[in-house]
């Protein structure tokens, strides 16, 4: 079996300020602690970063590639470097640099025993409201909820086949579920958030210093 990890880094920030994965975080870029987690779990790493930054240096990625004006698009450009027999892709977010090898390894090995899909996700701890302007329109039932991480391991050919066409989701799961694959829940990590905004850096670097 041969796995492939798929690294986006190619988004803008915007939330940010600007491109939070080149950010400096305890001692690295948040970056490359995405990328390390993936090459340990992994037997090569896409990594998909914004269009100028395509001949900077990335030691610890395989092959490096530019991006897309969405994620999914993102996604799609790093698929076209994963080479044909990798039989397991994984796509993580280069914004999640606390993700570890043993969350990449609980997915693979739910695609290896013979899941379309799976992804990291933990339970939700804050009650969602559905919100109609302005206004509460549901209380939704928590216990139902989960919260859906990266990193998400797929069987390659499903995961090729969801993106054949150019439809936009926030993961790649969605676009896996709406092909009608079957996408199981892993275990995910409440400290594998995604950074979005400065002071999640802070809390980051405080994580990685005390591992
Ligand atoms: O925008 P969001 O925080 O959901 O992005 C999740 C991940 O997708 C980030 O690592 C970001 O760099 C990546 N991304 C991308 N190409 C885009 C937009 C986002 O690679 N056009």
């Amino acid at each position: 079996m041969s796995t492939w990890a798929i690294v986006v880094a190619a988004g803008s920030g915007s939330r940010f300020g600007g491109p939070k994965q080149y950010e400096p975080l305890a001692g690295r870029r948040v970056l490359d602690w995405s990328v390390r987690a993936a090459a340990d779990a992994c037997d090569g790493v896409v990594l998909v970063v914004p269009d100028e930054r395509r001949y900077d240096p990335e030691p610890a990625a395989t092959v490096v590639v530019p991006g897309g004006d969405t994620r999914s698009a993102s996604v799609r450009c790093g698929l076209a470097a994963v080479p044909p027999h990798a039989d397991v892709i994984v796509v993580h977010d280069a914004a999640r640099p606390l993700a570890t090898a043993a969350l990449f390894n609980a997915a693979i090995d739910a695609v290896h025993a013979g899941a379309d899909g799976a992804v990291c996700a933990v339970s939700v701890t804050d009650t969602i409201k559905r919100v109609a302007d302005g206004r509460v329109a549901e209380t939704l039932d928590r216990r139902r909820l989960v919260s859906v991480q990266t990193p998400q391991a797929f069987n390659a050919a499903v995961l090729r086949q969801a993106h054949a066409g150019s439809e936009d989701a926030t993961d790649d799961a969605a676009l896996v579920e709406a092909a009608g694959g079957r996408v199981i829940v892993v275990p995910g990590d409440p400290y594998n958030f995604k950074v979005t905004n400065p002071d999640d850096i802070v809390v980051a670097a405080a994580l990685l210093e005390r591992r």
